[in-house]
């Protein structure tokens, strides 16, 4: 069965219409200004299984890309909703992290704890990226205590595979030792200058207890940062097979 994301928000259970339908009039705004991007520009996806995932392990990349003019956009696989912070929070939380970014928010219909890799959900969830038309798309790293994280990057993995391997696929770290497992990156990301706006694209997420969850992002911050020599750095790996480090070549002008 086909099933468009506008179906996905419109048939979510724990969404009030009124919320599915602002999600349509936002991401239709949005996306008309990603058209506009300019042709030298790249179009990045940061896929993450839950709101905040994306901030927390790329937010500094993703204020630093979008400062110089490319064009990001942050893929919740689910919406967050969990007790006692209902869907409608978790979103309002995450279009404000995406506001103070300046990226754009994207939802792919899933549910907090509940994800399914099956055949339907990796053609959705494909769909949901092939209208993006990425040049660079960035995951969770798949060895991940959280399920929903690892559920993710299967996704976001078939998908890469299936659009022929197009776009570059990277991975990032979030919550390191607690979530990410055996994560060893090669490509480092000075996000010194853009720590201010990654903190406050984090602590957007307020119902999410940010202060014990960005110390222990922050502090891998700063160790990815001595390993790179930064004061503080984002680090991924990249896929191999695609079309190359587009990242490294456009932050050398970022
Ligand atoms: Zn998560």
């Amino acid at each position: 069965m086909s099933i468009t994301r506008r179906q996905l928000i419109a048939d979510s259970s724990k969404l009030a219409l009124g919320l599915g339908a602002a999600l349509s009039a936002v991401e239709q705004a949005q996306g008309a200004q990603a058209a506009e991007k300019p042709a030298d520009k790249l179009r990045i996806v940061v896929c993450g299984g839950h709101p905040g995932d994306p901030e927390y392990g790329c937010g500094g990349m993703i204020a630093r890309l979008t400062a110089c003019g490319h064009d990001v956009a942050l893929l919740y696989m689910n919406e967050g909703d969990w007790p006692p912070t209902p869907a409608n929070v978790r979103l309002a939380e995450a279009q404000k992290a995406c506001e103070i970014l300046k990226a754009r928010r994207l939802y792919a219909g899933q549910k907090n704890g509940h994800s399914i890799v099956d055949a339907d959900h990796f053609d959705q969830y494909r769909k949901v990226l092939e209208a993006e038309k990425p040049d660079v798309v960035l995951t969770h790293w798949p060895l991940d205590n959280h399920r929903d994280h690892r559920a993710c990057s299967a996704l976001t993995y078939d998908a890469w595979l299936q659009m022929g391997k197009k776009f570059a696929l990277y991975y990032y770290e979030v919550s390191t030792g607690e979530d990410t497992q055996q994560f060893a990156p090669a490509c480092y990301v000075d996000i010194s200058a853009f720590e201010a706006a990654k903190r406050a694209a984090c602590y957007a997420h307020a119902s999410q207890t940010p202060d014990s969850y960005y110390a222990l992002q922050d502090s891998v911050a700063a160790f990815r940062g001595a390993e790179s020599g930064s004061k503080r750095a984002e680090a991924f790996l990249l896929q191999r097979g695609g079309p190359g480090d587009l990242l490294s070549g456009a932050l050398k002008s970022c």
